[in-house]
């Protein structure tokens, strides 16, 4: 079974931009059947491994009068009513406007899961409006560009778990539909029904991403405990981005094999431009990246190239060193690496280097015990008390510029969000801030709260 998924938000917040991306190219109108308005519009729609019925109240036009203002509740009601999620969209350019308080009000009177999303927050421009739709009472709002396909990562996370929710329900009623028992047999049934596995607990995504022959099969291999995927010399030999469930040392993942990122690559030659790869999909997908090196070549522009998106996409990175066994000289080696990590890959700063080998599976229990770190750091949410107490001190040990004489005053600071965390100082002349300031508290945050591991934002915003 699966759900279907209404977006729902006044118009021109970009819905139906989303929608189209979300359908494709087998867009399912349903306008020319009877009894259906032409005012809903519903689809097929696929994120990842997800597939779901998406609506959209299309129909609508800007609100001008009162019917019109009535005509836009009861078409949301409806859509909200069909809906098993909802995906409330607001226009981060904008902020949040009347009309936009009248559907969180139906939304929260009518629908039982509801999904905020930030849209057109591409740019700078648009970070005072993501703050802002905290104040929708809604939960922590998903920062979307539908028109770029930025924020789809965040959209599968929340809709995951929901999803995971319906599958399961599917399950469980299908024997009443299926199967014909007697009331001895079900009873037996039931005893002898192996243990559920457990589908409650949110899997924690993974991606493993890494150049050819790093060794990234073998690893997955070695984690799902028995030969899932075919390995071998010769590069190229897995499918395109597949994902795997597995309990790994009691913890529910789902693993994110990238090995379509590299024939692409190669095609395209700037990963960059990989917006709608594999590789790149299970990047945004991905929690936790694992980016696994040789350790006869480490650190190539490929691995670097990757590392990098992994920390611009703002997930939690681990660097694991593959093919350990192979190393004599271990401690020198290592001290290498180290050097390399540090110069190669400063905005990486401070994340794990765990030595592994696929092979023998030598390490992977350290390596799991990098990622759960990391994935923890990564959702690190510190109180505003401790923030304003530690900017305190910052701003004594080192206070801000004072450019052309005017002194810029920090005043008060927060954390906006986290999976990264970001954080929001109010400031006289944030366009004043210079980067190096920026880059101290940043780095100051990363030692005082200790949060190795993970990307970490921070806005300078005026007062408003
Ligand atoms: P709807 O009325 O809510 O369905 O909105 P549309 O999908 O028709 O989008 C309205 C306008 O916003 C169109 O011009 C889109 O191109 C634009 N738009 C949609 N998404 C984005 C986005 O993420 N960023 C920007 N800058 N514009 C967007
Ligand atoms: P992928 O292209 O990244 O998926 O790499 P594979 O998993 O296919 O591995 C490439 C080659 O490296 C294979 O011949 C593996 O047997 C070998 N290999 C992988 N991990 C290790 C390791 O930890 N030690 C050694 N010695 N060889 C490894």
């Amino acid at each position: 079974m699966s759900f279907t998924l209404a977006i729902v938000g006044r118009p021109n917040v970009g819905k139906s931009t989303l929608f189209n991306r979300l359908v494709g190219k087998k867009l399912a109108l349903v306008d020319d059947q009877p009894g259906v308005t032409r005012d809903l519009r519903e689809g097929a729609a696929r994120l990842a491994d997800l597939r779901f019925t998406i609506v959209d109240t299309a129909g609508l036009e800007e609100v001008t009068d009162d019917s019109l203002q009535g005509r836009m509740r009861r078409l949301t009601e409806r859509a909200v009513d069909m809906a098993d999620i909802c995906l409330f969209m607001i226009d981060a350019r904008v902020g949040v406007t009347p009309s936009d308080l009248v559907f969180a009000d139906i939304l929260r009177k009518k629908s039982a899961h509801v999904i905020l999303a930030a849209n057109k927050a591409e740019g700078k421009a648009a970070d005072a409006g993501v703050i802002e739709a905290y104040s929708l009472g809604l939960g922590e709002p998903i920062r979307m560009s539908a028109e770029h396909g930025e924020g789809l990562n965040d959209l599968y996370t929340h809709l995951m778990p929901i999803a995971d929710s319906f599958a399961e329900r599917a399950q469980t009623d299908a024997p009443e539909t299926d199967v014909d028992l007697t009331e001895e047999e079900a009873e037996l049934g039931d005893e002898d029904a192996p243990m559920p596995v457990p589908t409650d607990a949110k899997p924690l995504q993974v991606a493993v991403v890494g150049r050819p022959n790093a060794g990234k099969s073998t690893l997955i291999n070695q984690i799902m405990g028995e030969d899932r995927l075919l390995t071998g010399p010769e590069a190229g030999i897995t499918r395109d981005a597949i994902s795997l469930r597995t309990v790994w040392d009691g913890v529910p993942m789902r693993i994110f094999d990238t090995a379509g990122m590299r024939k692409k690559a190669k095609i395209q030659e700037k990963l960059e431009k990989l917006s709608v790869s594999d590789g790149l999909r299970a990047v945004k997908f991905a929690e936790v990246v694992v980016v696994l090196l040789d350790a006869e070549i480490p650190f190539e522009q490929q691995d670097l190239r990757i590392a990098d998106l992994a920390e611009r996409e703002g997930r939690a990175v681990v660097i694991a060193v593959n093919k350990w066994d192979l190393e004599t000289d271990k401690q020198g080696k290592l001290k290498d690496l180290r050097e390399s990590f540090e110069r190669l890959l400063p905005q990486l700063k401070g994340a794990p280097l765990v030595t592994v080998s696929a092979k023998t599976g030598r390490g992977l229990d350290r390596l799991q015990q990098a990622i759960m770190r990391a994935y923890d750091v990564w959702n690190r949410r510190i109180t505003t008390a401790q923030l304003n107490r530690w900017l305190a001190g910052m701003m004594e040990a080192h206070p801000p510029p004072a450019p052309q004489g005017k002194r810029i005053k920090l005043r008060y600071m927060t954390q906006a969000k986290t999976r990264p965390p970001g954080f929001v100082v109010m400031c006289s002349h944030p366009d004043k801030v210079p980067e190096s300031y920026n880059r101290y508290l940043v780095n100051g945050l990363r030692i005082d709260f200790d949060m190795p591991g993970t990307p970490i934002r921070l806005w300078m915003r005026g007062q408003s």
